[in-house]
């Protein structure tokens, strides 16, 4: 075990240990097996993404990893601790920003954190300017782009200072430009403060840009088919050779299962 510089929490070298999850959902009429047996290891600092499919099971793993879900078989720890519920040690990045209506930027970063407390405003303000949203403290959420609203949701959880950040295909709803300046400033964030991070996603050019590894997923049932290390320095070139064998690389992992007869979904 290590000592993390950052609040002395104690770290390992595997943040998070994933082993033989298996995940069944039961409805009236079939029982879904959702994950089959899963087996990931995320080190303390890295960057993940994953990558399949709609109904491979991404989110039924993010939500088991963030403590939403813990009717699950298998092991899952996150710095040597089993997980049996939500903490503010790992935070979650929906698809859709989440935020108060009725609270300005600033105050919903804050959240629950006294705002008479000088040290939060210090922090606020300091994960403001890393989100870069200096000039909207005082702004509303309807006065906000979706891009912006979403690093505000980003910036809500960093103040937290979870040991790991999950985020469920949290551009997906944005356009190509603002998706692509959000990886931009993501990654921006990953390198200033070593988060370790889940993404998920369905876009292979997403999943490729911003992964040190690449997790490939597949359905029926949800598992994972291969975990592809991107060997490639940050910022990456999507028009490169490296970047273009990388995804093609990712997406033979697709093309094989295809063969098998199972269907790829859209985004792919
Ligand atoms: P993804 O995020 O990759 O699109 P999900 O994790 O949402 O996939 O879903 C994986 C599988 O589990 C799908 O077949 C989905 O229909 C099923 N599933 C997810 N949540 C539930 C639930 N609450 N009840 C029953 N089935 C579910
Ligand atoms: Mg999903």
């Amino acid at each position: 075990m290590l000592f993390n510089s950052k609040g002395g929490r104690k770290v390992s070298e595997r943040a998070l240990v994933i082993e033989r999850l298996n995940k069944i959902f039961t409805t009236q009429n079939e029982h879904i097996v959702a994950l089959r047996d899963v087996d990931l290891h995320v080190k303390q600092g890295e960057f993940m993404t994953v990558i399949g499919p709609s109904g491979c099971g991404k989110s039924t793993l993010l939500k088991i990893v963030a403590g939403l879900d813990v009717d699950y078989v298998g092991k899952v720890e996150l710095n040597g601790q089993p997980i049996t519920g939500p903490s503010l040690e790992k935070g979650f990045i929906f698809q859709e920003p989440r935020l108060f209506p009725w609270l300005t930027v600033e105050k919903n970063i804050a959240g629950d954190q006294s705002w008479k407390d000088p040290k939060v405003r210090e922090n606020v303000h300091a994960l403001i300017q890393l989100v870069k949203l200096e000039g909207f403290e005082k702004a509303y959420p309807k006065e906000l782009s979706g891009g912006m609203a979403q690093r505000v949701s980003i910036a809500r959880a960093l103040l937290r200072n979870p040991a790991i950040l999950l985020l469920d295909e949290p551009f997906g709803a944005l356009d190509a430009f603002t998706r692509s300046h959000m990886q931009e400033v993501l990654l921006n964030i990953w390198e200033t403060n070593k988060t370790t991070m889940i993404f998920v996603t369905h876009d292979l050019d997403e999943a490729v840009f911003l992964g040190q590894r690449v997790v490939v997923m597949n359905p029926r049932p949800g598992h994972i088919k291969a975990v592809l290390p991107i060997d490639l320095t940050f910022p990456r070139k999507r028009t490169s050779l490296g970047f273009q064998e990388m995804r093609r690389a990712v997406l033979n992992e697709f093309e094989k299962v295809e063969e098998q007869s199972y269907t790829v979904g859209a985004g792919i």
